[in-house]
């Protein structure tokens, strides 16, 4: 892991911090990273807040008295709509839910707008696995696995394992966004050319 630069401190307001989103798009593309950390270009955010505040509007009615959810996964406490954040990680983000589970454990819970499906898409997943480091930093509790929740057409709600591996995983993650950061290295394309047929950056992207 790259070191923090020496006017760093471990202190909320002052400690660049990146949050799960960022991460996402750096696992799609880490030229994302550069065009918006390094070169400062953001994408179209005009068009991503309105497609991002409908889906809300259906998500908050959504995730409504889902009290059955939380019994099943075997939960006797929890906080809504919370914000985290840990300049230790380098990392902020609200999660829908931190949940106290019965056996000990923390999780948090997130819910998706999205269909039912048998499995849990891989960006969720680092999502689920991002929060459940900072509960594990912040809360200084026990974090085994997370849940999301698809609630589009019912409530599908499917558990990710919070391991070792997938810790480990996406701490390299985080380091290597800094990496970008810290030195504006420009990293390689992605590996999938069909991402960059509907990049916002296609033309600029070299
Ligand atoms: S055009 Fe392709 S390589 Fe360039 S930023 Fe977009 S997705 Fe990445």
């Amino acid at each position: 892991m790259s070191e923090p630069t020496s006017n760093w401190s471990l202190d909320t307001e002052r400690t660049p911090m990146i949050t799960p989103s960022e991460v996402l798009e750096h696992v799609y593309c880490p030229r994302f990273t550069w065009f918006m950390n390094v070169q400062n270009i953001p994408q179209h955010e005009e068009m991503r807040f309105k497609v991002q505040k409908g889906r809300e509007v259906h998500r908050r009615r959504a995730t409504e008295n889902r009290d059955y959810l939380r019994r099943k996964i075997g939960a006797v406490k929890r906080e809504v709509e919370v914000y985290l954040a840990s300049p230790v990680l380098r990392l902020r983000g609200i999660v829908d839910e931190v949940l106290w589970l019965k056996d000990g454990n923390m999780a948090p819970l997130d819910y998706k707008y999205t269909e039912s499906r048998e499995t849990v898409f891989k960006t969720h997943e680092t999502q689920i696995i991002l929060y459940a480091m900072l509960i594990q930093e912040i809360y200084q509790q026990p974090v085994t696995r997370g849940y999301v929740a698809y609630i589009r057409d019912g409530s599908q709600l499917l558990e990710v394992p919070v391991t070792t591996a997938a810790i480990t995983a996406t701490g390299k993650l985080i380091a290597q966004i800094f990496d970008i950061i810290q030195t504006g290295r420009l990293p390689a394309r992605t590996s999938s050319r069909l991402r960059c047929e509907d990049c916002c950056y296609k033309n600029i992207c070299v």
